[in-house]
């Protein structure tokens, strides 16, 4: 299986910046088989990364809304990003969860968009500190799985999974750094459970503050495919020596 990185620029940079970094890896980037750049920019920024980069990465949206088209204010749908050159969307993001308050059933509505439109949802899932405390980590991850997948017709669609403990997200957890270990084990529980919804082989994806130079000690473990980088992401240096050390893997 490749390794993906995916690359969240959340809202840290504006178009001009993104523009620019865009620009670096443009310049900079090693094209590799064994390896899959997904960058996810700002809406605003969209377009105008994509026609920089053009086919040398991938785009996914951040977030999507689940009806297609019409009186939907201040929405983009699944289908418009996709009919924008997105072949990705975040599904469930914690800082969409969390912040923006949306439930499983809503996370649920997105998968089915992403699926009826082609797009490859990635499913982020993860416990919040409070969980972890308490011990709830493998019901909350099993729980989010099940919202978000069962009696889902994937129409031959495969989903890569982010497991994102809430705690090791920078600037948003409470800066925790995740031992690689216990994020081989959480994904190793994730692989099983995702056995009870498809045959297909889901890439397991970490995200929570990797950077360029913890970045082998997540992908060099067994049940992981690949990470899932936001602030790192976003400096254009960072970024390819992620990749180069991603690669080495
Ligand atoms: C994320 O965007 O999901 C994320 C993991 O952010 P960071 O890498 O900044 O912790």
């Amino acid at each position: 299986m490749k390794t993906y990185i995916v690359a969240n620029w959340k809202m840290y940079l504006n178009a001009e910046e993104s523009f620019k970094t865009a620009e670096h890896i443009k310049a900079n980037l090693t094209k590799r088989d064994n390896l899959e750049l997904i960058v996810c920019p700002n809406a605003l920024a969209f377009n105008g990364v994509r026609d920089i980069l053009k086919d040398t990465v991938s785009y996914g949206a951040q977030n999507v809304a689940w009806t297609p088209l019409g009186a939907y204010t201040g929405a983009i749908s699944a289908l418009l990003f996709y009919q924008d050159g997105a072949r990705y969307a975040l599904v469930g993001h914690s800082e969409r969860r969390y912040i923006f308050g949306e439930d499983n059933e809503a996370v649920r509505k997105k998968m089915n968009a992403c699926i009826d439109t082609g797009l490859i949802p990635i499913l982020c899932i993860g416990e919040t500190h409070d969980d972890k405390e308490e011990e709830k980590q493998e019901y909350r991850i099993k729980k989010q799985l099940m919202k978000a997948l069962e009696g889902l017709d994937l129409q031959g669609i495969v989903p890569l999974v982010a497991y994102e403990p809430v705690w090791a997200i920078s600037n948003f957890g409470i800066g925790q750094p995740c031992d690689p270990e216990y994020a081989n084990q959480m994904h190793a529980i994730i692989k099983k459970e995702l056995t009870q919804y498809t045959d297909a082989a889901i890439p397991v994806l970490y995200g929570g503050s990797v950077d360029n130079n913890n970045i082998a000690s997540y992908v060099a473990r067994e049940n992981i495919n690949g990470v899932l980088v936001g602030s790192a992401s976003t400096n254009g240096h960072v970024l390819l020596d992620l990749l180069d050390k991603g690669a080495q893997c």
